[in-house]
This record gives structure tokens, sequence and C-alpha cells, in this order.
């Protein structure tokens, strides 16, 4: 499981996160949503163990993760950024770091050519970033992701450039692949039903604080007040 206890993080004198305590479950899907600058991609940045909190303490199985090297974390985060290598092709770009592995060979062919069919991005993978659209490069983003198979999926806003249709049909292979692979989700979402529909808990956030954690429906029927309902897009 994942724990963050106390979590404070501050940026000079501006404090970003402000005692966040949450723990989630090995396989459970957890959604953040809040609005623009709520502190959703800073915390994530932090759980990957990418950037130290100034507060607090974050542990993966009773470890902190500042204590475990990168590659043993057994996370794969998709950056708001998409963060792909440009000077690689789309195929490079998703084998790197399985490549010095001990992942087979043919076990990386197998899994490039499920992600790719998944994601619709097959056309593509002789491209270099540079020559994809937003949306496509986004796939690429989580396609690299999901063939390393990790234990946790950090995702930040995966879908957010994807026109509706592809959005539906991503949300439904999103939520294939998490009944398929049972890895922790860590959903970071402005779109409030693809939380109500893909997660099992959802953490409201505001001004760098949890404002409200629960169940879709627990949020739905009981939110906390009104900036939960509004967010959740339940009766007020
Ligand atoms: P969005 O929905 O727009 O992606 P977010 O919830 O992901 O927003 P964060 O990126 O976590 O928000 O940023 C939270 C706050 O911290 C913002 O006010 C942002 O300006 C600030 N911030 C983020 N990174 C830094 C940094 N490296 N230095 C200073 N301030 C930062
Ligand atoms: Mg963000």
């Amino acid at each position: 499981g994942l724990e963050l206890r106390n979590i404070v993080k501050n940026f000079g004198a501006v404090e970003v996160i402000r005692d966040v305590s949450l723990a989630v479950n090995d396989g459970e899907f957890v959604a953040f949503v809040g609005p623009s600058g709520c502190g959703k991609s800073t915390l994530l940045r932090l759980i990957a163990g990418l950037d130290k909190p100034t507060g607090g303490s974050i542990a993966i199985d009773g470890k902190d993760v500042t204590a475990i090297g990168a590659a043993d974390r057994g996370l794969a985060m998709v950056f708001q950024s998409y963060a792909l290598y440009p000077h690689m092709s789309v195929r490079e770009n998703l084998a790197f770091g399985l490549e010095n592995t001990k992942v087979a060979k043919a076990e990386i062919e197998t899994r490039i050519a499920d992600a790719a069919r998944m994601l619709e991005i097959d056309p593509f993978l002789q491209r270099r970033p540079g020559q994809l659209s937003g949306g496509q490069r986004q796939r690429v983003a989580i396609g690299r992701a999901i063939v390393r198979r990790p234990d946790a999926f950090l995702l930040d806003e995966p879908l957010s450039n994807l026109d509706a249709e592809l959005r539906v049909s991503m949300r439904a292979e999103l939520a294939a692949l998490h009944a398929r692979l049972k890895a922790t989700m860590i959903y970071v979402t402005h779109d409030q039903v693809e939380a109500m529909t893909l997660a099992n808990r959802i953490v409201v956030l505001r001004g760098g604080r949890i404002e409200q954690v629960g169940t879709p429906l627990e949020l739905y029927n009981k939110p906390a007040n009104r900036f939960v309902a509004g967010f959740i897009g339940a009766p007020h």
C-alpha cells in the first residue's frame, strides 16, 4: 500500500500542499480532483519521489519512497506534459527503460503491440513525438507507462487532450486495464464523469488541502460542503 502522512510542500514561502494524509490500498483506483493550482500535480510528483516534501512522509509498503531507488519503486508516471523523448521514435519511446531489464525481447514486443492496439497508436510507431498531435502524444505517454507493468500508475490528466469519442473509448480501456493488471491507479482529472465512473475513491482537493475523500456514491450523496457538491455535480 501507499501511505501519505501529514504531507506539506512549500515553494519558497508559498504552502502548496498543506497537511495531506491519505492511505491507498494496493489495486485501488483513486481519483484526485480539484481546481487548477490546488496541488494535484505536485502531490503526484511527491508520490513518485521526484520531489521531496517539506514535511511529512510518503511510504510504499512501509518504506519511505526516497529510500527506494527510482527503478525499484514500481511506479510509472504519465506527466501532464507527456515528457516524451523527442529524438526517439514512438516505438523507441515505448521500449525505452525496458530494454536493459530482465524483460525478454519477445515480451517487450508483445507489450508494445498490445499497448499500441489498445491506444490506437499503431500507425505512428515509427514517427517521432514532434510529428504527432497532442492527443496522439498523450496516448504514447500512457503507452510508455503501460508497457512497464508497474505496481502503481500515477496519471496526470491522461485523457485531457482527446476528443469526446476517444476519451470515452480510452476511459473504457483504462477501466479494463485496471481490472486486468490489478495495479494501483492514482488518477488526476478535471472531468467528474471520469472520476465518478473510474474511481473506487475520489479525493477532492482545494488550496493544497483535502476537502473530502470518499467513494463516488458517498461524495454524490453526502458532499461535505458546497464546494465538493459543485465539483462532483451533486445537487446542493
Ligand atoms: P492544474 O490543474 O492546473 O494542472 P494542479 O492542481 O496540478 O493544477 P500544481 O501544478 O500542483 O497544480 O501547482 C500547485 C501550485 O504550486 C500552483 O500554485 C503552482 O503555481 C505552484 N507550483 C507548482 N510547481 C512549482 C514550482 N516548481 N515552483 C513554484 N511554485 C510551483
Ligand atoms: Mg496539474
